[in-house]
């Protein structure tokens, strides 16, 4: 089986790594020179909107996905008329605006912050009155990582965060005093059969994921099977066939969804080692039409990412039970440039071998 994905970043790697073993081969379409997934993939260079490109990558596809929310629409749509294209292309549509996407959570009755559209001057002083402060606004559509968004606590900081956002459109969502973040990594077969993994317990640094540990601690059953069913109302609203993954705000008992990715997602990256069957695998067995693998865990794991620099690796695999994953990408500053997975059998253990680990290295955000 021939899998073509748009986007040749390190999700794609991932994912030509675990779509080998099962006899599926893949070509990335991907707008720079030398893309990532290109050391396990063939590459058709070419923008999103390339129709000769798009159309390489069909004739060389018998199914097709992507690995980031921001690929056009419309070239999704076009693929689709040729090739089966999974998750479906609504599902772009749904996650590449804040807006949109905030509207369906409502709609299927999943909480969210309070949020408002703001396009205008009027808009945004009417949403601050309405929502008030503390409050985030952000642009509607491409903000990833942190980027285009701004915490307003003072008066004076929603005016610079106008004077910076404003004239492109934007949401401003009420401001979550969160415990913690989760999130929830979940598939869906072509079928209609859904898995989910366990919670994950994210701590984000200057908006970007620093940390992932696995299973989160003290979920209990209500809370995962809320989120379960919050997730799997999305699946079968869409339609979906691949991974999905749903961020959220825990504030005590109640989860609050801040974003879903309808993709593989860096908070499950700790799947390759830490769970019976990888999110990579089974979103490669998802849109290729398989039977999904198990989604328990194998013990604790902790998932560190690597950003801004190469690290000296054999400090980080001199402790047993680390896995280091390098994306061979040339370190940039907030680059995403690898991870580092520690499995163990315990939580004792698990924890042990991560304070060994940070004390030889230091995963700060470079
Ligand atoms: P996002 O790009 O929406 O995922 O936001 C990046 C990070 O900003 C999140 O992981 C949170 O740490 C923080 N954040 C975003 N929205 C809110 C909110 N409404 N309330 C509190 N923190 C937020």
């Amino acid at each position: 089986m021939r899998l073509g994905i748009l986007g040749g970043g390190q999700l794609a790697r991932m994912l030509a790594l675990a779509a080998h073993p099962h006899g599926v081969t893949c070509t990335v379409l991907d707008p720079s020179a030398d893309p990532c997934a290109g050391a396990v993939a063939d590459v058709i260079r070419g923008e999103y909107d390339d129709l000769q490109a798009l159309y390489r990558l069909a004739r060389a596809s018998d199914v097709v996905t992507y690995e980031f929310e921001n690929v056009p629409v419309a070239s999704a749509r076009w693929l689709a008329e040729r090739v089966p294209v999974f998750p479906a292309p609504a599902a772009l549509e749904v996650s590449q605006d804040r807006v949109v996407e905030k509207t369906f959570f409502a709609k299927l009755g999943i909480p969210t912050p309070p949020f408002a559209d703001v396009s205008s001057r009027d808009d945004f002083d009417a949403a601050l009155r309405g929502i008030g402060l503390p409050a985030v606004l952000k642009t509607r559509r491409f903000g990833y990582d942190g980027k285009g968004q701004a915490v307003l606590r003072t008066p004076e900081d929603a005016e610079q965060a106008w004077a910076r956002l404003g004239g492109r459109p934007l949401i401003l969502e009420g401001f979550v005093a969160f415990d913690r973040e989760l999130s929830l990594i979940a598939v869906r077969s072509a079928h209609g059969e859904c898995r989910c993994y366990p919670l994950v317990e994210n701590e984000h640094r200057d908006g970007m994921l620093h940390r992932s540990l696995a299973p989160a601690a003290d979920t209990g059953e209500e809370l995962f099977g809320r989120a379960c069913d919050f997730a799997e109302r999305i699946l079968a609203e869409l339609d979906y066939v691949g991974v999905l993954a749903v961020e959220w705000f825990q504030d005590g008992p109640r989860l609050i969804a801040n974003e879903m990715a309808p993709r593989v997602h860096n908070s499950g990256h700790w799947t390759i080692e830490g769970a019976a069957c990888s999110q990579f695998e089974n979103h490669i067995r998802a849109v290729c039409g398989l039977p999904l693998g198990a989604t328990r865990t194998r013990g604790h794991s902790a998932m560190f990412n690597l950003i801004g620099r190469r690290p000296d690796f054999d400090k980080i695999l001199l402790s047993s039970g680390t896995h280091l994953h390098w994306y061979g990408k040339e370190p940039k500053p907030r680059r995403k440039v690898g991870h580092v997975t520690v499995a163990a059998e315990t939580l004792e253990e698990r924890d042990w071998i991560v304070e060994e680990l940070l004390a030889r290295h230091d995963f700060a955000i470079r």
